[in-house]
């Protein structure tokens, strides 16, 4: 299938983005590496009359040291975190998720921001940006503000960005070698995960997020307080499934879903993470 026709716009700063998403309103649609949202208009499940393409702007890609955090550009790629020397040497646990990504083409079109916008459950940066107890930052026509992760996300594929607003920034704090894992159970190298589990050790950020075990990626908050009150990590990951909803289908049942993020997240808190 093709997308239904729209009208394409390639604004070379947030600030024209911003007008452009307040002239089109509803009828207008965000892309940046496309990798989600083209399926879906392929598919005909999205249909926006205005397409408002983010790749002109060409100061949204950095990864910097801001402080005691790390401040990472909206547009920056997947293989851009996946292959950062910084974000390897103080957040970790973000650049090996990035580097289990889909495949490599999705690693060198799909963004940052894109990723964590678009809401799908079933992706893999959102749960280590909320393992690392990361902020969202976002911009529309009265400024920028701050989202923490655990805020964003409303539903599934539903944010607390609002319609004139766009995505800048991430922001994770610097975790230095502080202990991490990422587990992510698939049937093949490039799938999405069936499961998915990010864990980052205290102190300063700490904890560990969820893929796939409900409408939005989940917070394992059961998890980090038995972590906190000094439980043994099979306690702590007999844990893991507790208040989450997953959904069961052709990859597997609930329940398969509940005991694999109890396996993974043994596995994650033993340091051992998918390669
Ligand atoms: C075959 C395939 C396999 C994949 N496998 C995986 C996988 O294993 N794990 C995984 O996590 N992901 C996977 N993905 C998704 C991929 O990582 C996407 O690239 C990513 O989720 C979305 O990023 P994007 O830049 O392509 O966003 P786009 O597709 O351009 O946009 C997605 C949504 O976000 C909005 N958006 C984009 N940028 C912004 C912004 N800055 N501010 C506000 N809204 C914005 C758009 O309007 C749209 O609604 C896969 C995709 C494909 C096609």
């Amino acid at each position: 299938m093709t997308p239904a026709p729209f009208t394409y716009y390639r604004p070379t700063s947030v600030a024209d983005a911003i007008s452009l998403l307040t002239e089109h309103g509803d009828e207008a649609k965000l892309i940046a590496g496309g990798h989600s949202l083209l399926p879906i208009m392929k598919l005909r499940f999205a249909a926006p009359e205005v397409l408002i393409d983010l790749g002109g702007i060409d100061d949204l890609d950095h990864i910097r040291v801001e402080g005691d955090e790390i401040a990472i550009g909206a547009l920056a790629r997947h293989v851009d975190l996946e292959l950062s020397d910084l974000l390897r040497a103080e957040a970790p646990l973000l650049a090996h998720t990035a580097g289990v990504v889909g495949d490599c083409q999705i690693r060198h079109r799909g963004t940052f921001g894109g990723s964590v916008a678009h809401g799908d459950p079933s992706a893999d940066l959102p749960a280590s940006l909320m393992a690392l107890r990361g902020t969202i930052v976002v911009e529309g026509p009265g400024g920028r503000r701050s989202i923490a992760v655990d805020d964003f996300y409303t539903g599934f594929l539903e944010t607390a960005l609002e319609p004139d607003e766009l995505v800048v920034e991430l922001r994770v704090p610097r975790v230095g070698d502080a202990p991490w894992g990422y587990q992510k159970f698939r049937r093949r190298g490039i799938d999405w995960a069936i499961v998915g589990v990010a864990y980052q050790s205290e102190p300063g950020a700490g904890g560990i997020g969820l893929v796939n075990m409900g409408p939005t990626t989940l917070r394992a908050s059961a998890s980090e307080a038995a972590l906190r009150s000094g439980a043994s990590h099979d306690e702590v990951a007999a844990l893991a499934a507790e208040g989450t909803s997953p959904v069961g289908d052709g990859a597997g049942s609930s329940e398969y879903r509940r005991h694999l993020a109890r396996v993974l997240l043994s596995r994650a808190l033993a340091g051992r993470s998918t390669t």
